[in-house]
């Protein structure tokens, strides 16, 4: 393809885009194909012959389009929102075009220069302390392909510093301390480094945030038996029901014990702090004055187009300690002066996307206040969810609704003698929301909803956020979920006794 070429087919593409939009609200939420309809459709190997630009373009929209789930579809509620905007979309396409690994600062200055420069003005706009600044010079953010890749990051920087402080320690014995409630990424990074995790406990009166009594009990219960926790991971909004760790607590407990690592995972709630009336709830303080690394994820409700997660540490040397690979042919005179950052000793891979670009553009086109207005519509259009849920005596909701986020289940029919709180009670209970679930799911095409379990109980979720939801698009997913769920209780106490 030529430039002239190139030209043509990125006009196109364009317009084609536009149209995606124009007409999105008319697509089915979730993608209806069949397992393999991709597979079979597809040959079996590429074309032995390079084939006209027109016709490729073309199966994007007849074969790839239909497989897609339109996560930027206003009536998506599931899971949790990625917010994406046509200014992070043009930032994508700007940082493709200079098509840059950007390992070094002097692989391309500007990519490193703009990443330190966004990740500071997001975190004045988080409100996190200049400690977490690159200007200090001993902190400072950087960009993450996602939140589960930046605790990997951390838990290899927090593992070299206890192993550096406790060179008696084994690696057998290290744990990573995650909550029954923490997302699966502290999984995940223990299955990646090989290493323990333990999952606290954490209870319902406590709205299934952790406390430091637990931890404190937790930590000498492991010490007394020899094994080595080095890193506690707490959340702020969880993903099953947006729950707060009590981060103060925990960051009292953790003075007794210096060389283990306090990161805050706010993959998902962390981008509210940008509204100074969220931050008491999502206990900013504490994260400035204990936590040493902070995660959010501007790629979900952050109006950045998938990837960017921010991370921001207290001390960069820690990172750098870890994963400082500097072979002679990355030398550069800069850095050997100390003059500049190479962002590759903070992150897993070498080579790394140009992210920052799209955030720029988003931060920049969006001021303060539309980041703000949009984060507070999210909530506002929660709360109204919240009040049509308090409405109708046939639903409740099950923990206190978190920011945009509402977990919620339908009750036992009116008819049922069984008490919600005995072991049959339950039993019915969860039996009647998977299938509330499930027939929600065979509309699918109109609203996407998913279920979780909290301590034994299945709930719905209904998370908002995306980019294009407006309140009549609650409205009408209300009145969906509510006539599915009479349709599903009249069939459902047929064949049930209750
Ligand atoms: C979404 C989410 C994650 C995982 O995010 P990735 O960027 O996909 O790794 C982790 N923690 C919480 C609290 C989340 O909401």
């Amino acid at each position: 393809m030529d430039i002239e070429a190139f030209r043509k087919a990125g006009y196109q593409a364009i317009d084609r885009i536009c149209d995606y939009y124009a007409s999105l609200q008319e697509r089915p939420v979730v993608s209806q194909v069949q397992p393999g309809y991709l597979l079979d459709a597809l040959p079996s190997s590429a074309p032995e012959h390079g084939e006209q630009f027109d016709l490729i373009a073309d199966d994007f929209q007849k074969l790839i389009l239909p497989g897609i789930t339109h996560w930027q579809h206003p009536n998506f509620f599931a899971y949790f929102p990625t917010a994406s905007t046509f200014e992070g979309l043009l930032g994508d396409l700007y940082s493709s075009s200079v098509a840059n690994p950007t390992f070094s600062w002097l692989a391309s200055p500007a990519c490193t220069e703009l990443e330190q420069v966004v990740m500071d003005w997001s975190a004045k706009l988080f409100g996190l302390g200049d400690q977490f600044q690159n200007h200090s010079g001993v902190g400072g953010g950087v960009i993450q392909t996602t939140a589960s890749e930046g605790l990997i990051v951390i838990c290899v920087a927090a593992r070299a510093r206890y192993l550096r402080q406790n060179p008696d320690a084994k690696l057998e014995d290290l744990v990573i301390y995650t909550t029954t409630q923490t997302h699966s990424l502290g999984v995940k990074a223990g299955l990646v480094l090989g290493l323990q995790v333990r999952a606290l406990e954490v209870k319902k009166e406590n709205e299934y945030g952790l406390r430091g009594e637990d931890l404190r009990a937790a930590l000498e219960e492991d010490h007394a038996r020899g094994k080595r926790p080095f890193i506690v991971v707490a959340t702020v909004g969880t993903t099953n029901s947006g729950a707060i760790d009590y981060l103060e607590e925990i960051g009292e407990v953790l003075k007794a014990y210096p060389s283990i690592w306090y990161h805050v995972d706010a993959a998902w709630a962390g981008v509210a702090l940008a509204c100074p009336e969220f931050r008491p709830l999502e206990k900013l303080d504490a994260i400035n004055q204990y936590a040493e690394s902070f995660c959010t994820n501007f790629h979900k409700w952050g109006l950045v187009n998938f990837d960017a997660s921010g991370l921001w540490v207290r001390n960069r040397r820690d990172l750098i300690d870890a994963l400082d690979v500097t072979p002679e042919y990355l030398r550069t005179k800069q850095h050997d002066a100390g003059l500049v950052v190479d962002y590759r000793n903070w992150h897993l891979g070498l080579g790394r996307r140009f992210r920052s670009l799209k955030i720029w553009f988003v931060l920049r086109s969006y001021g303060v206040e539309g980041f703000q207005a949009h984060i507070r519509k999210g909530v506002e259009l929660n709360k109204h969810f919240v009040s049509l849920v308090r409405a109708s005596p046939d639903f409740e909701l099950v923990t206190t609704p978190s920011l945009a986020l509402s977990v919620f289940r339908l009750r036992l029919p009116s008819t049922s003698t069984l008490s919600p709180d005995s072991a049959e009670g339950l039993a019915a209970l969860n039996d009647l929301n998977r299938a509330l679930n499930l027939r929600l799911s065979v509309d699918n095409d109109k609203i996407f909803i998913t279920q979780t379990m909290l301590n034994g109980m299945i709930c719905l979720r209904f998370a908002i956020g995306a980019q294009r939801t407006e309140k009549e698009h609650v409205d009408r997913a209300w009145d969906l979920i509510k006539q599915c769920a009479t349709e599903m209780v009249g069939e459902w106490t047929k064949n049930h006794q209750v």
